[in-house]
């Protein structure tokens, strides 16, 4: 019976852990010897048939304004009628905003046995055992899933989509579920800004920058490459920047293709929300800083040295 991957939009575009979740759904799928089908909630502005690259034989369109907006009680009834409608055996999430409210919904709805932040392939060869991070990524555990359908979510950057050949065909599904119990009455973006969660490229500081004044060395850079920023709890504490921007155990957990660490000591709590980085770069004055031992590439420097030269090269070698 046929593997149900979930693709995520944002604004009518899917999101890149969709390709990602698509990508590891078919390949699923292809271990069971059975298809791979997508669902998409709302309208949406690309050709859905293109999914079909990432091994996806069918989507389920359902193109309500209804889902224009995330309600996790709609989403979750309708990804449970598709399911149902198709039997599907297993359902793959992104372990992403969205995915993490409505996995577990479902996992209820449906009596499935859910694993959240897979990290790799399930090994189907005894059972159904899926891989996953443990205490804040400082281990792995190896979880059997026993139930007859099986919820997996899939931690952004941990499997990578590659292109292939070929064209999914769209279905359009017509929802029962109703109107949405929430209402959306406005949303407010911040201008001009990368949204964090989904950002490839990180710029984040520390109490190493010694105040909110000099936060510039941050921004200029983060402008340079056109990144997000993101800061410490103990700065976001402070009030040097606002809450939204704090990553770690109690912030938001990220995980993009590069974090730039400035002036951040690397506590376990930080640590825990970005680990999950593709390549980690820190600068920090103490060789001793605890981030070095999770970094790629390490400055031992101080951060109002370092960081004007790296903007200098940067902007040379953007030619700005
Ligand atoms: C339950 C709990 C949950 C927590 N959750 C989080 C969380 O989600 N996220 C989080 O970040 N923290 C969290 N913390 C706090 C965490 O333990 C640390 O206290 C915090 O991360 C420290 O922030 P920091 O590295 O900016 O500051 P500090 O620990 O003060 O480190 C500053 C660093 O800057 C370096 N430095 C100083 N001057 C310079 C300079 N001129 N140039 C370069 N480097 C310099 C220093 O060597 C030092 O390593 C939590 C704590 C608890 C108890």
């Amino acid at each position: 019976m046929p593997v149900l991957i979930f693709l995520d939009q944002s604004e009518g575009h899917l999101k890149k852990n969709s390709y990602e979740a698509a990508a590891y759904g078919a390949k699923v799928a292809e271990l069971m010897s059975t298809k791979a089908e997508g669902v998409v909630l709302g309208p949406a502005s690309g050709d859905l048939s293109t999914l079909g690259k990432y091994g996806l034989q069918k989507i389920h369109h359902v193109k309500s304004d209804v889902f224009s907006n995330f309600d996790a009680q709609t989403y979750t009834s309708v990804i449970a009628d598709v399911a149902k409608g198709m039997n599907a055996d297993v359902i793959i999430f992104s372990n992403n905003m969205d995915g993490r409210a409505i996995a577990p919904r479902l996992s209820v709805k449906l009596k499935a046995g859910l694993v959240s932040g897979a990290v790799s392939l399930p090994d189907v060869t005894n059972g159904f055992v899926v891989k996953k991070n443990v205490f804040s990524g400082k281990a792995f555990a190896n979880v059997s899933i026993n139930t007859p359908i099986k919820i997996i979510s899939l931690n952004p950057n941990a499997y990578k989509p590659v292109e292939g050949e070929g064209t999914a065909e769209i279905v359009e599904f017509t929802s029962s579920v109703g109107d949405s119990k929430v209402k959306v009455t406005a949303i407010n973006k911040l201008d001009g800004e990368v949204p964090l969660a989904e950002a490839e490229l990180v710029v984040s500081g520390g109490r190493g920058l010694k105040g909110p004044d000099n936060w510039h060395l941050l921004t200029d850079f983060a402008k340079v490459i056109g990144a997000a920023t993101a800061c410490s709890r103990a700065v976001a504490d402070a009030d040097w920047r606002p809450h939204h921007e704090h990553v770690g155990q109690t912030g938001l957990a990220i995980a993009p293709n590069l974090y730039f660490a400035v002036g951040i000591s690397g506590a376990i709590q930080h640590l825990a929300g970005v680990n999950r980085s593709k390549v980690i770069v820190v600068i920090n004055k103490d060789p001793e800083a605890p981030f070095f031992k999770a970094a790629d590439y390490g400055i031992v420097g101080d951060a109002f040295e370092v960081m004007p030269k790296i903007i200098e090269a940067t902007k040379k070698i953007k030619g700005m």
